[in-house]
């Protein structure tokens, strides 16, 4: 699946889903062709709730999550705002959906498209309209304000200001690595999983060079195209200084290509801004690991290929998730409890 920006060869290119931008943990597999959306909850009472740039609807149970989202992104608006340095109209504010849960989430009308569990948010492009979830962390909650609300810059400084169905037609291609790299740096969205998982990539010849990321569909792990595309640009701060990023999102937006506007403001070859970044990272990795025992030396493997793992709370169950398929394995006896109901991928609802 192509999740290039923009259309091609003057045809729009699949309309709406190419033009959303998926937060951190959303997955290439977000798109399940014949999955029907089913609302439960029709019967909401939507409010509104405006601050100086956002109009934040919520329904009944989600007052004081509204209150959150209206602190962290009148917040999140003036840093980006700075970043850009660009204001946009005060009559076009910026409308903001929220969900008490990513379940209701997942009901969203403001796109017709089955929406996965791996979707953290999204913004569309038509009319900015930002909708996130509440998934249980108030960090996530503002990480991802955050992450949306540039892509919705974004949209302004490629598209312009308000309605856009005509001006859609633009053609422009900003590769994905800059416009989800940008709205994961800007928001500073990096803990402790993120840089593991990048750590692990680069050592093992995960990362992929620039020009393979103008789209994320080469990653088996999409949330690695993430972490890379912003440790990218976390590299060009350090090096190069943050006035950098901005810069080369507002050359692209110009129609220059990637390689171009590398050039012109870097210096240096995209391939070479990656080949310097890879060397850094190695080398990083390398010096932290350097002298230190293999992993077996501090205990045995429990299972191999997994994706994302939780302990419970008691330490007796590690809960695993690789790909589609959930384990539970007991911390004592190692045995392995396989959830292999395969309805798991049919519904799309499963929770370790
Ligand atoms: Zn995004």
């Amino acid at each position: 699946m192509n999740w290039s920006f923009g259309f091609q060869n003057g045809k729009p290119a699949r309309y709406w889903m190419i033009l959303l931008f998926f937060s951190v943990s959303a997955c290439a597999q977000a798109l399940d062709f014949g999955i029907n959306k089913v609302r439960y909850h029709d019967h909401w009472q939507w409010h509104v709730l405006e601050t100086d740039h956002f109009e934040i609807y919520y329904y009944d149970p989600c007052e004081k999550l509204a209150q959150a989202a209206a602190r962290d992104g009148e917040a999140a608006y003036l840093k980006t705002s700075r970043l850009f340095n660009y204001v946009p109209q005060p009559q076009n504010k910026v409308p903001l959906f929220i969900y008490g849960t990513p379940q209701q989430f997942q009901e969203t009308n403001i796109t017709e498209e089955y929406l996965d569990e791996g979707v953290g948010g999204f913004t569309e492009v038509f009319k900015n309209r930002i909708a996130i979830p509440m998934d249980g962390s108030y960090y996530e909650f503002n990480k991802v304000i955050t992450h949306e609300l540039t892509h919705a810059f974004q949209y302004d400084l490629i598209y312009g200001e308000g309605w856009r169905s005509i001006n859609l037609f633009k053609s422009v291609l900003v590769p994905t690595w800059m416009m989800e790299g940008m709205a994961e740096w800007n928001a500073q969205h990096l803990d402790g999983q993120g840089e593991m998982v990048l750590r692990d990539a680069v050592l093992n010849d995960q990362v992929l060079p620039l020009g393979l990321l103008n789209s994320f569909g080469h990653f088996p792990q999409v949330y690695t195209a993430y972490k890379e595309s912003q440790s990218i640009l976390d590299y060009i701060t350090q090096v190069y200084g943050a006035d950098k990023v901005p810069e080369m999102l507002k050359r692209m937006a110009n129609n220059q290509s990637a390689d171009a506007v590398i050039k012109n403001l870097l210096g240096i070859s995209e391939d070479q801004l990656y080949g310097n970044w890879h060397f850094y990272m190695r080398t990083q990795a390398w010096a932290r690991i350097k002298g230190l025992p293999q992993p077996e030396k501090y205990g045995d493997p429990l299972q191999e290929g997994v994706g994302k793992s939780d302990v419970s709370p008691d330490g007796r169950s590690v809960a695993t998730l690789e790909r589609q398929h959930l384990g539970l394995i007991d911390s004592l006896t190692k045995n392995k409890t396989g959830l292999k109901d395969d309805s798991f991928n049919k519904i799309g609802r499963a929770h370790v």
